[in-house]
């Protein structure tokens, strides 16, 4: 069988979903995910769906928990099977960003203080975080659903407003709540949703020290393009560190 360049072949398919749940793994093992927080891929073969796994801790997926949703959040394949509460955030930012292939959404320890203090923005201030460019805007979920919500993302309507916030930027504040990160790649998201982590807890200790010179925008754009040419470098490091992890738990 040929196929177009351009077009996926089952072995490259095989290969993404193997990666998605070491995806699921790495983030869970560098402290991003706990039993909360999800990762996605766009599907490979259609842009009007994607894959994330049921609902369950993200330590645990394996290959047969990922499922197949519409932008909607309507589940293809579940079976019956649960499904996470908060998949909109995924299904709105792929309608509303077709440049976005993968989303991470997580409660990030370090970032989530910068979702509630207003007066700190989370901005880039070391090179490996070129990506947070001039800042990460916050959503405020009591502009779209009033004061009383349970801060979740539960419907399309919050997920379009979430993805409004976000705009073109690449990370999106949750104010009260996390972080959800965007990438035109896999190994692009988790290696950015690992280092807003890094950041914001780099942020907040410089903070302590006196006023920050962050990136300009100029400098996060070029830090950016040099840093995630990269990615396979640490990909490697820590999926070899999340399997290692997983055999040493189950030994
Ligand atoms: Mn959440």
């Amino acid at each position: 069988m040929t196929t177009h360049d351009s077009t996926p072949t089952e072995q490259d398919k095989e290969a993404l979903l193997e990666d998605l749940v070491d995806a699921n793994h790495i983030l869970f093992n560098e402290g991003v995910l706990d039993a909360f927080g999800h990762v996605s891929i766009r599907h490979p073969d259609d842009p009007e769906r994607f894959l994330l796994a049921r609902n369950m801790a993200p330590g645990l997926v394996t290959g047969g928990d990922i499922l197949t949703f519409e932008l909607d959040g309507t589940p293809v394949d579940a079976d019956g099977r649960k499904v996470y509460l908060e998949r909109f955030i995924h299904g709105e930012i792929y309608r509303a960003r077709p440049d976005v292939m993968a989303v991470v959404h997580s409660h990030s320890p370090s970032v989530v203080p910068f979702s509630a203090v207003k007066s700190a923005p989370l901005r880039p201030m070391c090179h490996m975080s070129g990506f947070l460019g001039e800042g990460a805007p916050i959503f405020e979920i009591r502009e779209a659903a009033g004061h009383a919500t349970d801060l979740l993302i539960r419907d399309c309507g919050l997920g379009a407003s979430l993805a409004d916030s976000l705009g073109d930027h690449n990370v999106v504040l949750m104010r009260g709540h996390g972080a959800t990160v965007t990438a035109p790649t896999l190994k692009q998201v988790v290696y950015r949703a690992i280092y807003v982590e890094v950041n914001a807890r780099l942020q907040a200790d410089a903070l302590r020290l006196g006023p920050v010179d962050y990136l300009t925008a100029d400098e996060a754009s070029s830090a950016m393009e040099t840093t995630e040419g990269q990615v396979e470098r640490p990909w490697q490091l820590w999926k070899q560190r999340a399997r290692q992890a997983r055999t040493a738990s189950t030994s």
